[in-house]
């Protein structure tokens, strides 16, 4: 079959409709050659981004060496910036994995995401006073140096940064919808720092991390195999351990370390469009966006996007007496009004007429009406749209264990983000795709959910910086 998953019949449609969908299928369709025609490419840009860096698919070496034991213990400030919520948690391990956790969120606000970044940081500030002040208990003791009196948090900080030491890195380019203007080349660590100092707020950023590179961590400190952190959410990213003497632009490095953990930023790769098969609601989508020709390989993979990729393929249907008799509406009409959230609710729909699609196009859409026919046009595309996805994302996974040479030895993967702990079908998708491209191999790969890895990650990160 075209799209490589199970497809229920559409009842009742036309033949214009059905060889369009078919159509938009086609297109849409990753076939196993193309597939390994990615992952080829892919390992290829892992390698130039190791030798030099400014490169597409940036490697960004985390300085992070040290690999937890699970036996680590003590208490630390993580936070949490990058997706949809802005996190702040003190995190208490206790030994044997045991981990305790104490968070408040926080809803990052447009107005904050593209205002001055000093904005930002102090309301980050602010709500680090807040968290320390209702839920933190600690009290230092009077002979107590200056520095010991301060909390030391790990921050957890999810876009591209150029990184030059555990705390010290600048930011390269915002992505998914942050834009305050004035951060870009800017140290993140000392324009929070000096909102700490302003607020007067008494904590040290100790450890600055990518979220793929404190989920790494996080699932490391259970499952000492792992060897891979990837996030499936707003945005999409990995990293993984690398051999030292392998990251080559990183020549005068000297550690008893073998291994560090290298953030990947593989949302970038691609970003030529030389292998990824666009179509044009992806061009559509990235002409429009405000990153345009950034970011291309996220834009076809990840929360923030997916829900905008149907949307385009919707009104082209509309346009074409397709769908909905030809009508859309209003808020179908807006930007990004198509959530990824609701792809999920429609995918995940069982129900002989649809009925969560009808509450979601006639409801929260407002579509004047829709028959089941469109109900179910609407669920296939939203299936081509998510195949597609994971099909993609097995791609960069495969391409990482081929260079580490884990194909025959297999390797643990710990995986956090929205799109993969909700979206229906997601992580088995993958699972196909893997074995498409390892055969029996594919077994050898253990994915898990590592949910809050990257809170947990940024104070083990912190944890592993102070202890030294
Ligand atoms: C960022 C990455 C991040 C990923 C997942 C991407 O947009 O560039 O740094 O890891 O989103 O949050
Ligand atoms: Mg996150």
């Amino acid at each position: 079959s075209i799209i490589r998953d199970e497809i229920k019949p559409i009842d009742g449609a036309s033949d214009s409709q059905l060889s369009a969908i078919d159509g938009i299928a086609k297109e849409f369709d990753l076939t196993v050659e193309k597939l390994s025609e990615i992952v080829n490419h892919f390992c290829n840009e892992m390698d130039k981004g190791l030798e030099k860096s400014g490169m597409t698919v940036a490697m960004i070496p985390s300085f992070v060496t040290g690999i937890p034991t699970g036996n680590e213990v003590g208490t630390f400030l993580a936070l949490d910036l990058g997706g949809t919520n802005l996190r702040i948690c003190e995190i208490a391990f206790e030994g044997k994995g045991v981990i305790n956790v104490k968070q408040q969120k926080h809803k990052v606000t447009e107005n904050l995401k593209t205002g001055p970044a000093n904005q930002l940081f102090d309301f980050i500030a602010d709500c680090i006073d807040k968290f320390l002040s209702e839920l933190v208990t600690v009290q230092f003791e009077n002979d107590q140096s200056e520095n010991d009196k301060k909390f030391k948090m790990g921050f957890t900080f999810s876009f591209p940064v150029e990184q030059t030491a555990i705390n010290k890195g600048t930011l390269i380019k915002w992505t998914k919808g942050f834009t305050c203007p004035d951060a870009e080349n800017k140290d993140v660590v000392f324009m929070l720092q000096e909102a700490l100092k302003r607020k007067e707020v008494p904590v040290v950023v100790a450890a600055l991390v990518n979220d793929t590179v404190g989920t790494l961590l996080s699932h490391s400190y259970k499952d000492p195999d792992t060897l891979i952190g990837i996030i499936y959410g707003t945005g999409t990213n990995g990293a993984y351990f690398e051999d030292i003497p392998k990251i080559k632009k990183l020549n005068k490095y000297s550690n008893d370390s073998e291994k560090m953990i290298i953030n990947i930023e593989w949302g970038a790769f691609d970003s030529e469009k030389k292998v990824l098969p666009l179509t044009m609601f992806d061009n559509k989508l990235d002409r429009e966006s405000n990153n345009p020709h950034y970011q291309i390989f996220e834009k076809m993979i990840s929360g923030m996007y997916l829900g905008e990729i149907t949307r385009n393929i919707l009104l082209h249907l509309i346009d074409r007496m397709l769908l909905f008799d030809g009508y859309s509406s209003k808020e179908l009409n807006r930007h990004y009004s198509f959530e990824t959230e609701y792809m999920s609710t429609i995918e995940a729909d069982e129900s002989h007429a649809l009925d969560d699609t009808k509450k979601v196009l006639e409801e929260l859409l407002n579509i004047p009406s829709t028959t089941l026919t469109d109900r179910q046009i609407v669920k296939r595309v939203c299936q081509i749209v998510a195949l597609r996805a994971a099909r993609l994302s097995s791609a960069t996974l495969a391409a990482i264990i081929t260079h580490c040479g884990r194909v025959e030895s297999g390797s643990s993967v710990g995986i956090d983000g929205s799109l993969f702990e909700f979206y229906p079908h997601f992580s088995a998708r993958i699972k196909t795709a893997l074995q498409e491209l390892f055969g029996t191999n594919a077994d050898k790969i253990k994915i898990s959910l590592a949910r809050d890895g990257s809170g947990v990650g940024a104070a083990l990160a912190a944890m592993l910086t102070t202890k030294k």
